[in-house]
């Protein structure tokens, strides 16, 4: 059961399921699913992300997604992907959110499909990944952001999205020195921060190094670092410049555009991957819907190298 064609019910009408998929409930089985995380109880700053499943929903019928013409594929013809729904995750309480999070990851992953999150602040990313490790054992972290994320707490609380990627070392739900962050940027609040970083086993490509380094030099890095281990890939949409992302918590300036991001992310074609998130759209803050309509196709760049890869 593929999307409904554009050519057959316009765009702007019909499900407000993502570009119109096909609801969980409405197949026998699925190879991809996408799941919305309306979370953002661990944000330091602007808050708002917990509206980005529903900003990213509307603003993905703007894609036309039968073919991706880069990457040559029809997706949703290859595959059966649906729209999970959203987690009904609680605002009050982080931990317990997490727990929900990983719950409802693990129904998706544990069925054998791979995971899309749609979040929510980056503090989803652990309960995703805990699901992951359950199913698929460690993995290679692909990290797409201005920033680390991998601090140690934040005004004491260890589970904030600014600390994920750290609780992620120490519960051992990555393979050590495969990942990679791709993107950092902007002031730190130590040097500390980035030998803690490297302790973790992550390797930096900074935006800066965009600037002097090729895309296809980069991927080739990336690929080489990954190996053959099973990929998580992650991409807050602060990566990219507060130009293409306005609509987000923590902006920073300097960025990827999102030609850039998109060349990247295609550039990984080939690559294991078992889930991903896109995450930290907060539309309050967005303007012509331009960060949500970046999502939603990194959304659909992320599900096309999916399906190839089950192809
Ligand atoms: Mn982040
Ligand atoms: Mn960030």
């Amino acid at each position: 059961m593929a999307p409904v064609a554009g050519t057959v019910v316009p765009r702007f009408a019909g499900a407000s399921t993502f570009v119109r998929l096909p609801a969980i409930e409405q197949v026998a089985r699925y190879d991809i699913g996408i799941l919305g995380v309306p979370f953002d109880g661990g944000t330091s700053f602007r808050p708002g992300a917990r509206f980005g499943p529903l900003a990213v929903r509307t603003a993905s019928r703007n894609l036309r997604p039968a073919y991706h013409q880069e990457l040559a594929l029809a997706p949703f013809e290859s595959v059966q992907v649906v729209d999970a729904g959203d987690v009904p995750v609680t605002p009050f309480d982080i931990e317990e959110a997490l727990g929900q999070i990983h719950g409802f990851a693990r129904e998706v992953v544990g069925s054998g499909a791979r995971l899309v999150s749609v979040g929510g602040d980056h503090t989803v990313a652990l309960g995703a990944l805990r699901a992951v490790s359950d199913r698929h054992g460690p993995v290679a972290l692909i990290h797409f952001d201005a920033h680390l994320d991998t601090w140690d707490t934040y005004f004491g609380a260890p589970y904030t999205h600014g600390t994920v990627f750290r609780r992620a070392f120490e519960e051992g739900l990555l393979v050590p020195d495969h990942s990679v962050h791709i993107g950092i940027r902007g002031p730190l609040y130590s040097g500390q921060d980035l030998e803690d970083d490297a302790r973790f086993g992550f390797q930096i490509v900074r935006a800066s190094d965009l600037e002097v380094k090729e895309l296809e030099e980069v991927v080739a890095s990336v690929i080489a670092r990954v190996g053959d281990v099973p990929v998580y890939l992650s991409v807050d949409i602060d990566v990219l410049d507060p130009a293409f992302a306005p609509g987000t918590g923590t902006p920073e300036m300097g960025g990827l555009t999102s030609r850039e991001l998109l060349r990247l992310l295609r550039g990984m074609d080939g690559l294991p991957l078992v889930a991903a998130d896109v995450v930290e759209v907060a539309p309050a803050y967005d303007h012509a819907e331009i960060t949500a309509l970046a999502a939603a196709t990194v959304v659909f760049d992320v599900v096309t190298l999916m399906a190839k890869a089950e192809a």
